[in-house]
């Protein structure tokens, strides 16, 4: 039950431990994609919306703010070995 504590999000570690990875979901509608939230390994979203932080735990959906798509993520499998399902969100 470690709720650890929120830091400062440590950007451009990309070397850093791949239990503390948190993956980029955005929008590639244009050459820069739209940071739509951020999920870690354990299957878990950080939205920042002004300045509060929500996290989503299952299925989320969301709108592009610039093309008007809408986006499902759904982590619902990832943190369990019994399905690998990943986000639909092909690179
Ligand atoms: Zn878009």
């Amino acid at each position: 039950m470690g709720e650890s504590i929120v830091r400062r999000s440590g950007a451009g570690t990309d070397g850093g431990s791949a239990r503390d990875a948190v993956f980029r979901w955005e929008c590639r509608c244009q050459e820069h994609p739209v940071l739509l939230a951020t999920y870690n390994a354990a299957g878990r979203v950080n939205i920042k919306v002004r300045d509060r932080y929500w996290h989503v735990l299952g299925q989320v959906r969301t709108i592009c703010p610039r093309c008007g798509a809408e986006h499902v993520l759904d982590l619902r499998g990832i943190g369990s070995p019994r399905s690998s399902r990943e986000p639909a969100d092909s690179r």
